[in-house]
């Protein structure tokens, strides 16, 4: 049986495709290459790899467009590569539905690691393993989304609804930038004023409970300007 990984790469950068494939196939992930949107549109649809490097700038077309057109027919994990002066359009490719991004440069270490979270966390959403669903492990916190207890080292931690609310849908998609508007709208409706000063009171109390040191935190990191990303699920 095989199970080496597929990642379809869209980048018109040669020499990054280059760096990329090198650092790709020492983890011995297949790699299969589009230079352009409508290429990799027609390669995601015909190939179904397991999860897509997508340059924002490309020659065709629009990375942003790219994410919603494969969005409307496949939940495959998208890890965007932007440059670093492309801060509004992380936000817009993380609201279309891309998973995570990578701004360049960026060493293999960090990209081979959010590779391995992204096809993580879409084997752990597709599985039917009851522990992964229900409950979120990592370090000393513990939540089980059941029973709605929340443990810190053992000692439960009691949460306000909307503190809940936040948490655990952070932790669903741990490992995953969560920007303001997503959880805003997750939190408090599509009609709630999108100004983050609400939401950074309520992670100020979460982390205050959460944290041994809030301002130095190890379970929900802050993306400045862009959002929230809960560390990894270690329930597996
Ligand atoms: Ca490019």
């Amino acid at each position: 049986m095989n199970l080496r990984h597929e990642i379809l790469l869209i980048e018109d950068e040669k020499n990054i495709c280059n760096f990329i494939a090198t650092a790709l196939r020492t983890q011995d992930y297949k790699v299969n290459f589009a230079g352009n949107g409508a290429n990799g549109l027609a390669m995601a649809a015909s190939g179904c790899p397991d999860l897509i490097l997508l340059d924002l700038g490309l020659p065709d077309m629009d990375g942003i467009d790219v994410i919603h057109s494969i969005r409307k027919w496949s939940n495959i994990p998208i890890l965007v590569i932007s440059a670093r002066t492309q801060e509004k359009e992380k936000v817009d490719a993380l609201d279309a539905g891309a998973d995570d991004y990578i701004t360049k440069p960026f060493g293999t270490s960090e990209l081979l690691a959010r590779i391995r979270t992204a096809l993580r966390r879409s084997s752990i959403n597709g599985s039917t393993s009851v522990s992964a669903r229900n409950r979120y492990m990592a370090k000393e916190l513990v939540i089980d989304y059941e029973k709605h207890i929340i443990t810190v080292d053992g000692e439960i931690v009691h949460f306000t609804q909307i503190e809940y609310k936040i948490l655990t849908f952070l932790a669903r998609n741990a490992g995953k930038v969560i920007t303001y508007d997503t959880l805003i709208t997750h939190v408090w409706g599509p009609y709630a004023d999108s100004n983050n000063r609400i939401l950074r009171v309520n992670m100020a109390n979460i982390r205050r409970k959460l944290e041994q040191n809030p301002a130095d935190p190890q379970y929900i990191f802050t993306e400045i300007g862009i959002g929230y990303r809960m560390i990894d699920n270690e329930n597996l």
